[in-house]
């Protein structure tokens, strides 16, 4: 049987696994997905790439600022930019920032952070976990929505509180008030990200990515063409605010609704062929970034076994700390388990 399956392959959900992995336990990490990373999300357009998750990793704390030089020794990132942008609400001065931290980048797109992170993991992918229960032996019993069982003796849920709570649901008798307080207190921003290509022949802004602050529509925009190697023509990626993408989640004109975001992206940057690319994508995401995180760093159950959840949501909104809690998870298994040593942020260097 397996010691520990991890439910979700995102940031936090691989960190903890290698951790417990490389600490000697058994580990089984499943996902929905066909791929890993979650919202460090990079989709093949074309001839390119781009990053429509997670646009750089911007680490705030030493742990990471740590484990970014890890990754940079390792060839895995580099500094995107020394230099941001922002627009304030009403204005379109473009406001240039030299900023507290560096934004890294990976430039075969963010998602090969989190392929870098599967060496040595035993992943399944395509299997969204629907139930789990608790058998008389004490042991996890993990069902699919196409019935793959799985069994484990401690169970890592590294996926949004909301997807959580529909999760946990049938554990609802086991599982203490307070734990399902702190779940059900945290809610998500949505987000509508549209990613668009242009032709070689327009001239390219200056600017690799510009904040729109207070601004009813736009969120971001970042060249994500200069974060390629060998770029083959330019092409942006803009994330709509959390209002704007609200409003529009359901829409079943998505198309219309990524025209929206670039008609007024190219109006506030007055860059009127913003809105005639040569092509077009549009995602949405319905969980994008936490706007109630909890304070602590996992949340765990009080189980006779053990059952944490971690993520992003753990202690902050972004990559930073999922990977943090993703690691704190970890410790509270092996707590709980047989005390072993983990190898906190050298796990980067077993890869
Ligand atoms: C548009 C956008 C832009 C962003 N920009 C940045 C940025 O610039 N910098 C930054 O640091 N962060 C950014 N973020 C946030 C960052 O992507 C997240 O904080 C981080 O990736 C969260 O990782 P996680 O492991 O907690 O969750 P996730 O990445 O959501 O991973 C959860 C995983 O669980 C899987 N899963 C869910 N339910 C189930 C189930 N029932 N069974 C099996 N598998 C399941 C999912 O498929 C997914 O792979 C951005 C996010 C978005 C959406």
């Amino acid at each position: 049987m397996t010691n520990v399956a991890v439910i979700g392959a995102g940031m936090a959900g691989l960190v903890c696994a290698q951790q417990l992995t490389q600490a000697g336990y058994s580990v089984r990490v499943i996902d929905k997905s066909r791929g890993v990373g979650g919202r460090v999300a990079t989709r093949r357009l074309f001839e390119t790439k781009a990053d429509h998750g997670a646009c750089y990793l911007k680490p705030k704390g030493e742990v990471l600022q740590g484990l970014v030089n890890l990754l940079i020794e390792k060839g895995e990132l580099e500094v995107w930019t020394n230099t941001v942008h922002e627009i304030e609400a009403n204005s379109s001065s473009i406001i240039p920032h030299i900023p507290s931290s560096l934004p890294y980048i990976a430039t075969s797109g963010m998602n090969a952070i989190a392929k870098f992170f599967t060496q040595g993991l035993e992943i399944i992918h395509n299997q969204r976990i629907n139930s789990i229960t608790l058998n008389s032996q004490n042991q996890w019993f993990l069902t699919s929505e196409t019935n793959e069982e799985f069994t484990a003796s401690s169970v890592v849920i590294a996926i949004p509180a909301p997807q959580a709570v529909m999760l946990l649901e049938t554990l609802a008798e086991l599982l203490n008030n307070s734990f399902f307080d702190e779940l059900f207190s945290v809610e998500f921003y949505p987000a509508i990200t549209v990613m668009a290509g242009y032709s070689n022949s327009l001239q390219q802004p200056e600017w690799k990515a510009i904040t729109f602050k207070d601004n009813s529509i736009l969120g971001w925009i970042g060249l994500d063409s200069s974060k390629r190697k060998n770029p083959t023509q330019p092409h942006f990626v803009i994330h709509s605010s959390a209002d704007f993408a609200q409003h529009y989640f359901e829409s079943e004109e998505l198309q219309q609704v990524g025209q929206q975001i670039l008609e007024n992206a190219a109006s506030t940057l007055n860059l009127q062929w913003l809105k005639n690319p040569q092509w077009m994508q549009v995602h949405r995401w319905r969980y994008a970034f936490p706007k109630t995180p909890i304070k602590q760093s996992y949340l765990a159950a009080e189980t006779p076994s053990p059952l944490v959840c971690c993520g992003d949501w753990c202690g902050g909104n972004l990559m930073e700390s999922a990977m943090l809690s993703g690691i704190a998870a970890a410790e509270y298994i092996n707590s709980q388990l047989e005390q072993r040593e983990l190898p906190g942020i050298d796990f980067i260097d077993a890869l």
